[in-house]
C-alpha cells in the first residue's frame, strides 16, 4: 500500500469500517511509516477529542466584561448596540455552530462512504482475478450474455460487444456491492481483465470523481439514463479511458 492510498482509508479504519484485510494493510503500512503513524495518532487524538467534549469550555466572565468594556471605552454607541443585540448574536453563532458541525459531520461521512464503495469495487475486481472466478457465463456474443442476468436481477445491463475495437467482452457474474447483487460485465485487452460494475443510480449523495486509482487499479465511473457504471481495471489509464468512451458510446 502506497502512502496516498493508507491516508484515504485512515478515516475508514479508525471508525472501523474496514473489513479484516483492509485493517491488517493499514496496520502492516504504520508500522513501517512514521508519516503515516503520525496521522494515524491525529486522528485517533482528534476522534477521542471529540467524543470526550473536551474541545468545549465556557468562556470567563472576565473574559465577556473586559470585551464589553473595551468596546464601551471605543465607542459607547457601539456599546448600547452590543448589549441589545448579544442575545441575537449569541444565537446567530449558535445557529453557525450548529450548521458548520453538521456540514462537517456529513462531508466526513460521505467522504468515508466513498471511499467503502470505491475499496468494495476493487476488492470485487481483485476477487474475481484471483479466485479465478471470473465469469458466471462465459460468452462474447452480447446476446447470450445479457438474458443471462434476466430472473437474477431486476434491471437488465447493456452487455456491449467490443471484440473489433480490441476489448473483448469474455463473459458476465453476478456480483455483490453495496449490500446487493449487482451485474458485472467482463472485457479482456491482452492479458488484462476488465470489470465493468453496473447497478440503477441511487441517491446517496455520493460523488466520486470521474476517475480514480485505488491500490495500483484505475477506476473510472460515469452514470447514464439510470444508471451507475464503474469500470475497474490494472489497465493503464489511458486504454482504461478509451475502453469507457466506447461503452458510453
Ligand atoms: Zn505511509
Amino acid at each position: 500500500m502506497t502512502c496516498r492510498e493508507t491516508k484515504n482509508l485512515l478515516t475508514a479504519y479508525v471508525d472501523g469500517e474496514l473489513d479484516s484485510a483492509g485493517s491488517l494493510s493499514i496496520e502492516s503500512h504504520v508500522q513501517g511509516c512514521a508519516s503515516c503513524l503520525a496521522e494515524l495518532e491525529n486522528l485517533h487524538a482528534l476522534s477521542s477529542a471529540i467524543q470526550n467534549g473536551g474541545l468545549r469550555f465556557k468562556a470567563p466572565q472576565r473574559l465577556k466584561k473586559n470585551i464589553a468594556a473595551a468596546i464601551r471605552a471605543e465607542n459607547p454607541k457601539a456599546a448600547r448596540i452590543f448589549s441589545g443585540w448579544r442575545w441575537a448574536s449569541a444565537l446567530a453563532a449558535l445557529v453557525l455552530t450548529v450548521v458548520v458541525t453538521w456540514t462537517a459531520a456529513t462531508r466526513w461521512a460521505t467522504s468515508s462512504q466513498e471511499t467503502l464503495l470505491v475499496n468494495d469495487i476493487v476488492s470485487s475486481h481483485v476477487r474475481s482475478t484471483m479466485a479465478n472466478h471470473i465469469t458466471d457465463v462465459a460468452s462474447s456474443d452480447s446476446h447470450t450474455v445479457k438474458p443471462w442476468f434476466a430472473g437474477k436481477l431486476d434491471y437488465s445491463p447493456p452487455a456491449k460487444d467490443l471484440t473489433e475495437q480490441g476489448f473483448r467482452l469474455v463473459g458476465g457474474r453476478l456480483d455483490y456491492i453495496e449490500n446487493r447483487p449487482i451485474a458485472a460485465l467482463v472485457y479482456q485487452r491482452s492479458q488484462h481483465i476488465i470489470n465493468l460494475f453496473v447497478w440503477p443510480s441511487t441517491n446517496t449523495g455520493i460523488r466520486p470523481e470521474d476517475e480514480l486509482t485505488r491500490q495500483g487499479y484505475n477506476l473510472i465511473h460515469w452514470t447514464n439514463s439510470g444508471m451507475t457504471y464503474w469500470l475497474v481495471s490494472e489497465l493503464n489509464p489511458t486504454e482504461l479511458r478509451e475502453c469507457a468512451r466506447l461503452l458510453r458510446e
